[in-house]
């Protein structure tokens, strides 16, 4: 049993901070993309534990395009556990759900960012609020299994009053899962540029910690449980895709720019459209793969584990590398245990609050080739 993710790379707009590999749909060769995807899905096992359609955005397809896909993945594929979706607010209509119903999506992921227009505007998101609750409702009274949104805090001109309000927002939409993301300034990107000229002003460091605390704090009153650093859930509704990536599992990746990790080594298809749909026809859509050595194996353990909550298993790491973690970590474990950034069980190594805090700092401690 596997996972597999498919990556839709068009978008209606693109936004002025994503990084992503996506195009504007317009003059696209859409319908050839989806040939593509759908011969390269074809050489996938077909037995799916978890299977994700994400972007870009996949509800930049219209309606016949959504359906072909989908139709083929439910004759391809058995899929046990979660199909999980990416939709815009916007695009989201009650003909769209019907098909990802009618195929057996059970999880929509809903890019919400905020409820601000006005911040919306400044994200070049293609949304208002009212799309928002307009497009829970839809997937509620359509019995979409679960619901989850994006948010983003550390926005430009952001309040941590905004923060609040958007949470306030976001826990009456009667929804199962929140995901809050620190906005990064990626290069290339609209933000970074005017960042770098001095025309984009951010929260301070202070701030953007105080508003991440709010929202662990806040969300915990209203059972939703944080599961991973940027992750919060009602009991019964964590993402279960998202979970094979932190544990480190095998996945299989379909679609232009995707990756994937099968049988130890990590492979990388090529990104631009016209150049995917050249290499599927000609037979391969890979450009690069990377065997993962056992150090960076360990590695990954560690710094994907300890993302989520519950952290690592130290059996499962002696499993895995035949080895005790004290062995390859005992320093850095005793370091972090010492700064209160982890706590080390006899059965599990978990970050503590203040460790999630400053995650990538500590995840950096685990790189054993520096
Ligand atoms: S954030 Fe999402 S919708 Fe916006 S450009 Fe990137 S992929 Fe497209």
């Amino acid at each position: 049993m596997t996972s597999l993710y498919i990556h839709i790379p068009f978008c209606n707009r693109i936004c002025t901070y994503c990084d992503f590999n996506k195009f504007l749909i317009k003059n696209q060769p859409v319908d050839t993309y989806i040939d593509c995807l759908i011969k390269e899905l074809s050489t996938i096992p077909t037995d799916i534990d978890t299977l994700f359609i994400g972007g870009g955005t996949p509800t930049a397809l219209n309606d016949q395009q959504l359906e072909r896909l989908l139709k083929f993945i439910a004759q391809q594929f058995k899929i046990q556990q979660e199909f999980s979706m990416e939709a815009n607010p916007d695009e989201l209509t009650a003909a769209k759900i019907m098909i990802m119903k009618k195929y057996g999506v059970n999880r929509l992921s809903l890019g919400v960012q905020t409820f601000d227009n006005d911040l919306l505007k400044l994200l070049g998101r293609t949304h208002e609020e009212e799309d928002i609750r307009r497009a829970v409702d839809t997937a509620k009274a359509l019995d979409i299994e679960s619901v989850s949104i994006d948010l983003m805090y550390h926005l430009p001109t952001q309040s941590l009053e905004q923060v609040k309000l958007d949470l306030e927002k976001a826990l009456a939409l009667d929804i199962d899962h929140i995901s809050s993301y620190s906005l990064i300034l990626e290069p290339k990107t609209q933000f970074y540029n005017q960042y770098r000229k001095g025309m984009l002003q951010l929260p301070d460091e202070t701030l953007a910690a105080e508003m991440y605390d709010y929202t662990i704090r806040r969300l915990a009153i209203s059972a939703f449980q944080q599961y991973e650093i940027s992750n919060f859930a009602k009991p019964g509704h964590e993402s279960e895709h998202n979970k094979v990536y932190w544990q480190n599992r095998e996945y299989y990746g379909a679609g232009a720019g995707s990756h994937g990790y099968v049988n130890g080594e990590r492979y990388y298809n090529i990104a631009p459209v016209p150049h995917y749909i050249k290499a599927v026809q000609l037979g391969n859509a890979v450009k690069e793969t990377h065997k993962v050595t056992r150090e960076e194996s360990m590695e990954e353990f560690m710094f994907l584990g300890l993302r989520m909550n519950e952290g690592i298993s130290r059996w499962d790491f002696l499993q895995r590398y035949g080895t005790r973690i004290e062995k390859i970590f005992g320093d850095v474990l005793t370091k972090l245990e010492a700064s209160e950034l982890i706590v080390v069980t006899e059965d599990r190594i978990y970050m503590t609050a203040a460790g999630r805090m400053i995650g990538n700092d500590v995840f950096e401690e685990f790189l054993l080739s520096i």
